[in-house]
């Protein structure tokens, strides 16, 4: 029986980054759902995951082996306003453990109550957003879009109160690193420059292999997002918090709430409720991640030169590069979902996005179609063109590049109300498909559709 081999290294980091995270030990926790495969690949078996020990472990109550678990503090700009002080709230590091690939992985748990962070809010999560974070996650690793992983949900058997009474919960989070843009901000609003290096060469250290210098630090971190931006909007998602603390410097996505993968296309589509003036709408997603990086830049200027003017130059030019290498990525794959594999014919997807959104297309049923060699609904002129720009290796490109599932949120939703009566199938149903997004399987041909006028869900809420 494997456990985890946990370590705690983050504590090295200087003592304004951390704070220790009590244990709280719930009333009757319980393995919700369980992620073997991850499991396997962080050296863990499949018996201690869905054991007594790991319920403990990973329901916050009892510590691992070595190394106190820790909140850690980072501040942020939430929808453009600045607060100094975030942190984890209702998180903790447990620390790190080897994965079978040679790479650092930490273990964090979402949903453990109240740390120094928690500011009024009560530390808990519930049931229903931690299932969410862990479809959501799950169906964007299969995509191969970088993404923090879920390895399980074990509720709490207490109540969480939002606007209902709900059922508490706890995520066991995955990822590279869970330092974000707003744990640099933390640094430098505290004018913390020491500190600001001693973070930056941890990130370094940890994945960011041949990178040298505070330079080529920022550079790394503007190329990863570019390419993360491309990548979710290739497969028409929305994140819907990019806030700075929401941004993680290993380029992974982060922080899963009110976030969506669009049915019908709109490229203005908001889903989150809190966010009115669409700050965040899917069209906007690559000139906030540039803003955000630019927040970034502004911690490092004292690393990047001793003559302000200088470093500023410096994070300039790197800054430059974000929207060029976003759009190469983005046109590279836009055209690959349309068999397309000339890259000059970026003239071609602004047709084809403005006349996806007249026709009021569902964006993955379009694509799918699009591989099977159905017809769509798009004017004969359009259909023209492109036979005209189609690749010899059209099919291949289009089947990798074009899932059959995503994790609609209709289907989603319908899934967490059944979790919440206790009843896992649709679950594991929904799981089964987006796990495997490109294999087209009969019989889960239901989980490809499109909802109805009646099944579309056109918010989600951060009643996390
Ligand atoms: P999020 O909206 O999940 O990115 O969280 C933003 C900030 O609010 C972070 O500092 C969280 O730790 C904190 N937070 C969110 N929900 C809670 C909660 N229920 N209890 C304590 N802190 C929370
Ligand atoms: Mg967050």
């Amino acid at each position: 029986m494997n456990a985890p081999q946990i370590s705690q290294n983050y504590s090295d980091l200087p003592p304004v980054l951390h704070a220790p995270a009590e244990l709280l030990p719930v009333a009757e926790p319980q393995l919700a759902i369980a992620n073997d495969k991850l499991a396997a690949a962080l050296g863990i078996s499949r018996d201690w995951l869905h054991g007594e020990e790991a319920l403990k472990l990973l329901s916050g109550s009892a510590p691992a082996a070595h190394g106190q678990p820790l909140a850690m503090a980072y501040a942020g700009h939430q929808f453009g306003g600045f607060n100094a002080s975030l942190g984890d709230g209702r998180a903790m590091l447990l620390g790190d453990v080897m994965g079978v690939d040679g790479q650092i992985y930490e273990l964090h748990l979402k949903g453990t109550g109240r740390t120094t962070f928690s500011r009024g809010a009560d530390g808990r999560a519930t049931l229903s957003a931690m299932l969410r974070e862990y479809i959501i996650s799950e169906a964007m690793a299969a995509l191969s879009v970088p993404t923090t992983r879920s390895l399980a949900v074990v509720s709490t058997g207490e109540r969480v109160w939002r606007q209902r009474p709900e059922q508490g919960a706890v995520l066991t989070r995955v990822a590279k690193s869970h330092v974000r843009v707003g744990t640099f901000q933390y640094l430098a609003v505290r004018s913390q420059v020491d500190a600001i290096r001693a973070l930056m060469e941890h990130e370094i250290a940890r994945h960011m292999p041949g990178v040298s210098g505070s330079r080529a630090f920022l550079a790394e971190v503007i190329a990863r997002q570019a390419k993360l931006i491309a990548q979710w909007m290739s497969f028409g998602f929305i994140h819907g918090v990019m806030n700075t603390d929401n941004m993680q410097i290993a380029g992974e996505t982060i922080d899963y709430g009110p976030c969506a993968f669009m049915d019908m296309f709109h490229p203005q589509k908001v889903f989150s409720s809190i966010d009115e003036n669409g700050r965040y709408a899917f069209d906007k997603q690559p000139v906030i991640a540039l803003w955000n990086c630019t927040r970034l830049a502004e911690c490092l200027l004292p690393l990047l030169d001793d003559d302000k003017a200088t470093a500023i130059k410096m994070a300039e030019a790197e800054l430059m590069n974000f929207m060029p290498q976003f759009e190469k990525e983005f046109e590279r794959r836009m055209l690959a979902k349309l068999g397309i594999s000339d890259v000059a014919q970026v003239e071609f997807i602004t047709q084809t996005i403005m006349e996806m959104a007249n026709s009021r297309l569902d964006f993955t049923q379009f694509f799918t179609s699009l591989t099977r060699g159905e017809d769509v609904a798009m004017p004969d002129a359009w259909k023209q063109k492109r036979n005209g720009l189609l690749a010899s290796d059209a099919q291949a490109l289009m089947a990798a590049h074009n899932p059959v599932y995503i994790a609609r949120n209709h289907r989603v939703e319908e899934a967490l109300a059944a979790a919440g009566e206790g009843n896992l199938l649709p679950l594991h149903r929904l799981l089964l498909a987006v796990q495997q997004p490109f294999i087209a399987r009969a019989e889960l041909a239901e989980l490809e559709k499109a909802p109805g006028p009646q099944e579309e869900v056109l918010q989600t809420f951060c009643g996390t």
